[in-house]
């Protein structure tokens, strides 16, 4: 894995927390994207070679909103940048995890993504991706 590509953090109102997010940092956010399949609005921001990822939920069948339900706002999960998220599902797969979906999808951002389970990530939901080229 390359780097922390960004930290997905699930909030009600994305306007507040983009508002907040922006006095927090200092930036703008650069971008905001709908992704309808997982039933969630975006907002990007970027820290230096890093970038955070606001999630609010589209819809009550949303995971964010089954997250937020449950734990509140806050820390939802980490992305790792890989360079071919096949072979390193089939490398992480090998060493006994497991993951929320068999196979990528298309997420925000121009990613294919996936997420390993959070049981086998003492709890913290990671997210692959990579970029779609
Ligand atoms: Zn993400």
């Amino acid at each position: 894995m390359r780097k922390i590509e960004h930290i997905g953090i699930a909030v009600k109102d994305i306007e507040a927390a983009n508002q907040l997010y922006k006095s927090l940092l200092g930036i703008e956010h650069y971008k905001e994207e709908q992704v309808e399949i997982e039933g969630v609005a975006t907002s990007f921001f970027k820290v230096g070679d890093t970038k955070i990822e606001l999630l609010k939920a589209l819809n009550s069948e949303s995971p964010i909103a089954k997250f937020i339900e449950n734990r509140g706002e806050g820390l939802h999960h980490i992305a790792f940048e890989v360079e071919d998220i096949g072979k390193e599902m089939a490398r992480l797969r090998e060493l006994g995890f497991t993951f929320t979906k068999d196979s990528p999808s298309e997420g925000a951002d121009n990613k294919l993504v996936c997420f390993v389970h959070p049981k086998s990530a003492n709890g913290v939901l990671v997210e692959l991706c990579q970029e779609i080229r």
